[in-house]
């Protein structure tokens, strides 16, 4: 998978490309990342890449000669067609259905904004994507695109090492996961809950969908309208249910 990052500040992506999980991957070439400075496609003589916004008003916007001359440059006629990807707070909400679906990508290509925004052209004749990673407003578009970066490579096939530790990560079946407990067994009295050291599996395996269902339907439960549950989910949610009625600590 090739990532191309556009961006007016390349070094804000030096840290997060280089350490733990995403640094091994790039490393050994799981995926190939490039970060752009688009200032350099810039056709003025100070090398600028905004301008006041027509109409008037305050802020900078972007304009659109370095954007599509640095994009352009990144596509070849022989090589798959992008995803030219946009990073703004009126996208599209980022999700782990995106990021599933951007890792099948063979090339994406992320546009990291700064200023007031960009000229509109931009959005409407260059990109095929916009993304929000949440309802709030930064002053660019560079974590947004770290977001996306390690929310896609790590689902990238051997970055995590085992394969399966995505799948059961939350939002991956629609729930939200399963507690989780390691040693000690006792920790100021707090005890872990006996079904985990049965060493029966199928138990086990009941349980954390149980405490998965329980989890999501306190914290979360719009996800559950469109989660796939089966007749003992529904069963075991009833019952849940029924417990917190009887429980004021939920
Ligand atoms: N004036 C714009 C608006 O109200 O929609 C906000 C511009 S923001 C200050 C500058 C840049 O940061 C955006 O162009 C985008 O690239 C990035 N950005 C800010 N918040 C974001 C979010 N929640 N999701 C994705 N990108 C964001």
């Amino acid at each position: 998978m090739k990532i191309d990052i556009l961006t007016l500040f390349p070094g804000m992506f030096t840290g997060v490309l280089s350490e733990s999980i995403i640094g091994r991957a790039v490393e050994a070439g799981a995926v190939d990342i490039r970060v752009t400075d688009f200032r350099q496609f810039s056709t003025s003589k100070h090398n600028t890449v905004d301008d006041t916004p027509y109409g008037g008003g305050g802020g900078m916007v972007l304009k659109p000669e370095p954007v599509f001359a640095a994009v352009e440059s990144l596509v070849t006629q022989e090589g798959p067609k992008p995803r030219v990807i946009l990073t703004c707070p009126q996208g599209k909400p980022y999700s782990q259905e995106l990021a599933l679906q951007l890792a099948k990508e063979e090339h994406i290509i992320l546009i990291a904004g700064h200023y007031e925004g960009y000229d509109e052209r931009i959005r409407q004749h260059l990109i095929t994507d916009e993304i929000s990673i949440g309802d709030y407003v930064l002053t660019g578009g560079e974590l947004p695109a770290m977001v996306i970066v390690d929310s896609v490579i790590r689902l990238l096939p051997g970055v995590l090492g085992n394969d399966t530790s995505a799948e059961l990560d939350s939002f991956r079946n629609g729930l939200l996961e399963h507690p989780h407990y390691t040693r000690p067994y006792e920790y100021r009295g707090w005890q872990v809950p006996d079904v985990l050291i049965s060493g029966h599996h199928e138990k086990i395996e009941q349980w954390r969908r149980r405490e998965s269902l329980r989890r999501t339907w306190i914290r979360r439960s719009d996800l559950l309208e469109k989660a796939e549950l089966t007749e003992q989910d529904r069963e075991w949610l009833q019952l849940i249910k029924t417990e917190a009625g009887l429980r004021k600590d939920i």
